[in-house]
């Protein structure tokens, strides 16, 4: 029976990002690969922006993950033979009082890379009128379907994937090795997005998982220059198609679109843009969020050869390549030590 060092379980970002890390720095591995259970990364716009609006900070630790999450996205591309990544600026519609803030944030050198432009005017039609524009840079988004259609392929022909679903139950205590479908692994790296609050060896980590729907519409008169971005991204997608989102509910965590979501998402839509537009499409998917809103690395405190990688929240698409490759560094070594923010230790209160 073919026996490997790791099963990695669930090929979402999390999983794909690690596997590629994994392949890298020639460790064996099978992705556990579920036809059954969701995975947010299909449904995720992918959208990368490098400030938080709210507040108008940077986003946290962007300086260190924006560079590793473009060159990695890019030497994927050169891998797969696609292209994924795609820089594009976010333009945002001001008050007269954000106008102001963000004048004086552009002064400030820590934002130099990141705000492009304050102006009055907009330079695209069909944009609502608003008291003064802001161009962000560093933003853009990932084709996250197309990147992991592709990723999946690629594990595929290699043989790297076993279509099943984890089932935890059937861990033989006794054993020194997991199995699936007759393959044998030594250890497991969970990778199951918002699905771990299933799993009963990490129910003590604290998640606080969020629904998020998306609508895709068909622009053809507004412009694929920018990322539009007031309270509703419009992310242009290409063919004049935009990705637009998006909705947070904590309540109903199921995959399933609602009238209500795309109620809530075309109202902020329409006060955006000015021009036609035709729904086409809706998603919903489940974000793996965490109650401090950092992701999750680490070891299983009770039982070594388990791992854990979660926690990528609402962006994912930045933090994904940047601690894939702490994982990798983690699980190869037996001194490393993540940074304290992503811990798994954090939520060690294990019953
Ligand atoms: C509507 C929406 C919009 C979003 N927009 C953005 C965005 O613009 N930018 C951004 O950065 N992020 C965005 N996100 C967040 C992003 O989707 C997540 O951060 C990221 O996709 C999480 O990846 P993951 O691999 O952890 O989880 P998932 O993609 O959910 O993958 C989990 C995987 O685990 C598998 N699995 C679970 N349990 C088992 C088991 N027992 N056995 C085998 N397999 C199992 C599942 O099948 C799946 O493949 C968005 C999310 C949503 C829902």
């Amino acid at each position: 029976m073919k026996r490997v060092e790791f099963f990695i379980v669930g090929n979402g970002l999390a999983g794909t990002m690690l596997a590629f890390e994994m392949l890298k720095n020639n460790i064996e591995f099978r992705i556990i690969s579920s036809p059954e259970k969701s995975r947010a990364s299909e449904v995720a716009a992918g959208m990368i922006n490098p400030l938080v609006f709210k507040r108008l900070t940077k986003s946290w630790m962007v300086d260190e993950l924006l560079p590793v999450a473009k060159e990695r996205y890019q030497n994927l591309e050169n891998l797969l033979g696609e292209q994924f990544y795609f820089e594009k600026k976010i333009l945002k519609p001001l008050s007269e009082q954000e106008k102001e803030l963000w004048l004086e944030r552009k002064q400030n050198q820590a934002f130099n890379s990141y705000i492009s432009l304050v102006d009055d005017f907009s330079p695209v039609k069909n944009v609502m009128q608003a008291a003064g524009y802001t161009q962000v840079s560093g933003s853009g988004y990932v084709a996250l379907f197309s990147f992991l259609k592709f990723a999946d392929n690629f594990f595929k022909k290699q043989n790297l994937v076993v279509d099943a679903t984890f089932n935890i139950q059937q861990i033989k205590p006794e054993a020194d090795y997991f199995e699936v479908d007759g393959v044998k692994a030594s250890k497991v790296i969970f990778c199951e997005g918002a699905h771990i609050r299933h799993n009963p060896l990490f129910q003590w980590v604290k998640m606080v998982p969020v629904k998020g729907e998306v609508l895709l519409i068909h622009a053809p008169t507004l412009s694929e220059e920018f990322i539009l971005n007031k309270k509703v991204f419009v992310l242009p997608v290409g063919n004049q198609r935009f990705k637009v989102g998006s909705t947070y509910d904590w309540s109903d965590l199921s995959d399933i679109p609602t009238e209500q979501g795309k109620l809530s998402i075309t109202e902020r839509l329409e006060n955006v843009i000015t021009c036609d537009y035709k729904i086409e499409n809706q998603w919903a998917g489940v974000r793996p969020a965490t109650i401090d809103r950092r992701p999750v690395l680490g070891r299983h405190p009770g039982n070594r050869n388990l791992f854990v990688f979660n926690g990528l929240g609402t962006k994912g698409v930045m933090l994904a390549p940047y601690f894939a490759r702490e994982m990798v560094s983690l699980i190869t070594s037996l001194n490393y030590e993540v940074i304290p923010e992503v811990r798994v230790e954090r939520f060690n209160k294990i019953p």
